[in-house]
Parts: structure tokens; C-alpha cells; sequence
């Protein structure tokens, strides 16, 4: 059952639906069209149940259907999903004081339903109002500080670029976060473009010393500019 956001505190939503809204944010911030078989994919999940969850969201008042762009946030939704995105990145930066950075996503994605509007507020004043997560992903709100980067493939073979941004849907794969962390691939890393195989979809970089490969489907997902 929703709560009354009429003292606009943050309405009680399930953890399910507010990890709903956070994709649902995302996609919609990037542009991308919200449909169900790709949020299923995304979430990990069947189709039929995607549609259950969105129906309930529907008559919660959090999503309606667009002809052309598919489900979109109405607006209390809007609101839903930017708290559950910043309670999420402040506490990927409060873990990151304990924990490795690429645990930080999922141990924060289980944390992230219970912190209340006071610690929110607590959390972005004591770690001084960050403007992007520990993977360089905007809060809400700062949308404009990362347009200026660009996907690691837009460069070219021999550019250095510094490493600025692993996109929320890579954050999703824990596998992948370790894999970077391991190799460095980190926001604030220095990195040479040593080789861009396109009949291979493998761009190589250098990054302290140490070569990476990664496939194309992961590199669009990470954002750099020029050193
Ligand atoms: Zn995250
Ligand atoms: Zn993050």
C-alpha cells in the first residue's frame, strides 16, 4: 500500500518496485525505449512477471503506457525513483569507506530500501554532496556533469583518455565490477588505446602498466574523455 506523500517524506514502496523505478529512470534518462522484454532482460527476470510488477505500478500511479516510448514515469514515479537513486548512490559511498569498490553496488542495492529521509539527508551532507556515484553515474539532478564523456569506442586507437563513468546497467553484473577493479578500469584512471579490433568487436587498453581486453558490449558501457 502507498502512504500519503502529502508531508513530502518518501512514499513506502516495496524494494521490488523501487528497483523497477531505478531502471525505469535510467532508461528514460538515457533515452532508451521502456519495454517489458527489455526490463526483464535487465532485471533478470521472466516476462510475465516484468508485466505483473508494471500493472501494479500502474495502478499505484507510479508508470502509464506511451504509444511510442512505452512505459514512462508519471510524475510521483519520477519522484520515487530519483530517492531510490540517491539513497543508492550515498550509500555506495558510505560503503566504499569499508568495502571494495566493485561490492559496493550490490551490497548498497539491499541497503539502499531502508535508509529513511534523515539519514539521506545526513549521508549527503557528511560525505559533502556528491555530484556522481563511486562508478561516476550522476546523482539526479546532475545529469549535466557527464555529457562531455564519451563511450570508449567513440576514440581512436592510440588516444590516452582518462576513465570518467561505468554506466548503472554494467553495475548490475558484479562479475563484470570485479573484473574492471581488478584490471583498473576505474573512474580516474589513466588509459592508452592500444588496439581496436572491430572484426574481433576488442578494444585493448593499457591502463598502469597492464594490458585489458574488452569486448565491445562492455566498452559501450564505459565513458572516458580525452587526457
Ligand atoms: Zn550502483
Ligand atoms: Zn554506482
Amino acid at each position: 500500500m502507498l502512504q500519503s506523500q502529502a508531508d513530502g517524506m518518501q512514499t513506502k514502496l516495496t524494494p521490488t518496485v523501487e528497483d523497477y523505478l531505478s531502471i525505469l529512470w535510467v532508461l528514460e534518462r538515457d533515452g532508451e525505449p521502456v519495454i517489458g522484454a527489455r526490463l526483464a532482460e535487465i532485471l533478470g527476470v521472466t516476462p510475465p512477471t516484468v508485466t505483473n510488477t508494471l500493472k501494479r505500478m500502474m495502478r499505484n500511479g507510479l508508470i502509464a503506457v506511451d504509444q511510442e516510448k512505452g512505459f514512462c514515469l508519471t510524475e510521483q514515479g519520477r519522484q520515487a525513483a530519483q530517492s531510490v537513486m540517491r539513497r543508492h548512490m550515498l550509500t555506495e559511498w558510505l560503503l566504499l569507506r569499508m568495502l571494495d569498490w566493485s561490492k559496493t553496488h550490490s551490497q548498497a542495492h539491499t541497503i539502499e530500501h531502508t535508509v529513511s529521509v534523515e539519514l539521506e539527508e545526513a549521508l549527503r551532507n557528511n560525505l559533502e554532496n556528491p555530484q556522481l556515484c563511486p562508478h561516476g553515474n550522476p546523482l539526479p539532478g546532475y545529469e549535466h556533469v557527464v555529457v562531455g564523456w564519451q563511450p570508449l569506442l567513440s576514440f581512436s586507437s592510440g588516444a590516452t583518455v582518462i576513465i570518467r563513468r561505468v554506466h548503472e546497467l554494467a553495475e548490475q553484473n558484479p562479475e563484470l565490477l570485479a573484473f574492471l577493479e581488478e584490471h583498473q578500469v576505474m573512474p580516474g584512471k589513466a588509459a592508452l588505446i592500444t588496439e581496436i579490433l572491430p572484426f574481433n568487436e576488442t578494444i585493448t587498453l593499457q591502463i598502469e602498466g597492464q594490458a585489458v581486453t574488452l569486448g565491445y558490449i562492455v566498452a559501450r558501457y564505459i565513458f572516458a574523455e580525452p587526457a
